[in-house]
């Protein structure tokens, strides 16, 4: 019998077969032509999947958090202002990665599983004058998706940078970097990248670079300092061997096979197929009688669906839902913790997978005695 459980958390998430094959491929030195090809093509796919033929790509050996502090040691100088955009969990991270480096950060915030209006996030922009604006694309918290293309409008209006965390996004949202105007959009590879974990992506406008190459103060990072990686990125594009740190080899690999599967979908078709999982998922938790946290519809993300749980039910059944084939993950916002799950839904996920996920929850919640409409009666 079968024994592998569905990794169904919002990342790492289930990977292709292929990418699994290429971790496991003979590392080759990161200077080898043949490495040295393969990162010049995942930087060029980089800037396909993001939408951003004009970007600057960088790939790191790092997580997300990694990312975002990649993207605030190069843009923040002492004493900028920033505004975050506040949906919840990683919110609070980027303001602290942010401050961290000297930064002034003022947080909106709305209430749990909203986002601030675009007038809210105006009205504050005109208070003071901000070198940019920080967003979580998709708060894996709370499952809530922000306007980029608005608020990166809004930026654009006011002259200022739009900074991205779309580490739950990126390849599974709708996210048009180039043509939406942001400045920098970074993510990690364990989620919709189809990646295991270990790889930061960040890619950089013109404007980004620009901000960065006209700093006053140095970069207080040596490891994520663009003054390092810039020239390595480049030069890995015009397919010759860079050093600065040691590339994660097999990780590339297997990025470029993942990145080429991507594109081979097409980022339309790709967005559209989260889109349709997402609501089919969506729909079989509220057929079933749950609530979600995202206070509405619109304001909800299509990568990962977060469900509170209903009355009589609580954490305990994460462990009968494993048991009856899904690992799903558990609450992550402070506030609301015990009273909600998570359920993520991005990359490779098919319908069969989605399928097997409503089966396993129905299954678990049963054992656990919550009574419900066992789907359409006939
Ligand atoms: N931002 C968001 C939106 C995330 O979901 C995560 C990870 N769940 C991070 C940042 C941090 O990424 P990592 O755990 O890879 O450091």
């Amino acid at each position: 019998m079968k024994n592998r459980k569905l990794l169904m958390i919002p990342g790492p998430i289930e990977f292709t077969p292929e990418v699994m094959r290429a971790m496991g491929m003979p590392t080759t030195s990161h200077v080898a032509p043949d490495f040295v090809e393969c990162m010049g093509q995942a930087l060029e796919r980089t800037r396909e999947v993001f939408l951003c033929p004009g970007g600057q790509p960088f790939i790191v050996a790092g997580s997300g958090t990694m990312a975002m502090d990649m993207a605030a040691c190069n843009i923040i100088e002492p004493g900028d202002n920033v505004l975050v955009v506040n949906t919840g969990y990683f919110s609070d991270r980027f303001g602290a990665i942010l401050e961290r480096y000297g930064a002034r950060v003022t947080h909106v915030k709305s209430a749990i599983g909203d986002v601030p209006s675009l007038d809210e996030i105006e009205a504050e922009l005109r208070k003071a004058d901000y070198k940019g604006l920080a967003v979580t694309h998709v708060d894996t918290s709370t499952a809530v998706c922000a306007d980029i293309e608005g608020l990166a409008g809004l930026c654009r209006k006011y002259g200022i940078l739009s900074i991205v965390d779309g580490v739950c996004s990126v390849a599974g949202e709708e996210l048009r970097q180039e043509e939406w105007g942001v400045d920098i959009v970074l993510t990690a590879c364990q989620k919709a990248i189809g990646v295991p974990p270990g790889l930061a992506l960040l890619v950089a406008s013109p404007k980004a670079i620009e901000t960065f190459k006209n700093r006053r103060t140095p970069v207080g990072s040596y490891y994520s300092d663009w003054a390092n990686w810039l020239p390595i990125m480049e030069s890995y594009e015009d397919r010759k061997a860079a050093y600065f740190g040691t590339q994660a080899v097999n990780l590339v690999w297997a990025l470029n096979i993942s990145l080429e599967q991507i594109l081979a979908e097409g980022m339309d078709k790709r967005f559209a197929r989260h889109r349709l999982m997402s609501d089919a998922f969506k729909a079989a938790m509220t057929a079933i009688g749950l609530k979600q946290v995202p206070v509405n519809a619109d304001k909800a993300a299509n990568t990962l669906t977060a469900p509170y749980f209903p009355e009589g039910v609580n954490g305990s059944v994460l462990p009968l839902i494993k048991d009856a084939g899904a690992i799903l993950a558990g609450g992550l916002l402070a506030e609301i913790r015990e009273k909600y799950f998570r359920v993520g839904h991005m990359g490779a996920v098919s319908a069969a997978d989605i399928l097997a996920t409503v089966g396993a929850i129905e299954s678990g919640f049963a054992k656990a005695g919550y009574k419900f409409d066992h789907g359409v009666k006939h």
